[in-house]
């Protein structure tokens, strides 16, 4: 069977000017140093991408931009694209954010062409999915995860799919305290995984799937010790080197 290392992501949102951001990596460095057989990134604003990579070269912490276009390049004022965050020795994009979803109308439609150009740039997409509360109490779960893998990886090749990261991050448990009991996660991530399964088992064996929604220090070992759980995407709790490098280790405890 496939090990699957860990990922702890955090998504700082709009948060962080760059000096903040400085100050962030120089407490979180010393912190994660010493984590083993787990992989850390965080995800920036646009504005704090330079400064970050250049801190955090030759460190176990990844880089990760919060969202891209899906052309190279074009008349697409306020844009970013994907070679330009390569350019920088960015390590991925999340997309697909519920808040991006929600507040700013990102599509299927648009996130089915940004997760082919992020692969083609060389950039890893942690692609986000997950139902909102009301759906969730109409039984709607499984139907809105199948649409949203189906449609988002509809123009990735079976052999690429492993090099996605999925996040499931039911809207519910965003930011609200109110994470998903570990039976919710698991079933969640074991329906995903058999997603992916029914294109390519060999990369449903070697995709790492996250868990997001409120996760906390005291919370995450319990979450991360599920089986098809491979790590994690915090929000709030990234937001603090302390509460954030605990959840590191607690993924490798
Ligand atoms: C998120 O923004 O992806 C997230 C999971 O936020 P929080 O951890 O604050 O719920």
């Amino acid at each position: 069977m496939a090990t699957r290392t860990p990922l702890i992501a955090g998504n700082w949102k709009m948060y962080k000017t760059e000096s903040e951001a400085e100050q962030y990596i120089q407490a979180l460095l010393p912190r994660v140093s010493t984590a083993t057989d787990v992989d850390v990134a965080i995800c920036v604003p646009f504005t704090d991408l330079r400064a970050m990579v250049d801190s955090a070269r030759g460190s176990r912490v990844e880089v990760y931009a919060q969202n891209v276009h899906s052309e190279p390049q074009g008349a697409y004022t306020g844009e970013i694209s994907a070679p330009m965050l390569s350019e920088l020795d960015v390590h991925g994009v999340v997309l697909g954010h519920s808040e991006r979803r929600e507040l700013f109308g990102e599509t299927d439609k648009a996130l089915a062409l940004k997760v082919p150009a992020t692969l083609s740039a060389g950039l890893v997409p942690i692609l986000c999915v997950g139902e909102t509360e009301v759906e969730r109490d109409s039984g709607d779960t499984e139907r809105k995860l199948r649409n949203q893998i189906g449609e988002d990886l509809a123009g990735v090749a079976d052999e690429q799919l492993a090099h996605v990261v999925i996040a499931y991050e039911p809207i519910w448990a965003i930011g609200t305290g109110r994470v998903a009991s570990p039976e919710q996660a698991q079933e969640a991530i074991a329906f995903i995984r058999a997603l992916i399964e029914a294109r390519s088992p060999e990369a449903a064996a070697r995709a790492r799937i996250l868990y997001g929604g409120s996760v906390k220090p005291d919370n995450a070992p319990e979450l991360l010790a599920l089986p098809d759980v491979d790590g994690a995407l915090v929000g709030g709790a990234s937001l603090d080197p302390d509460s954030f490098s605990r959840i590191v280790a607690a993924a490798a405890p």
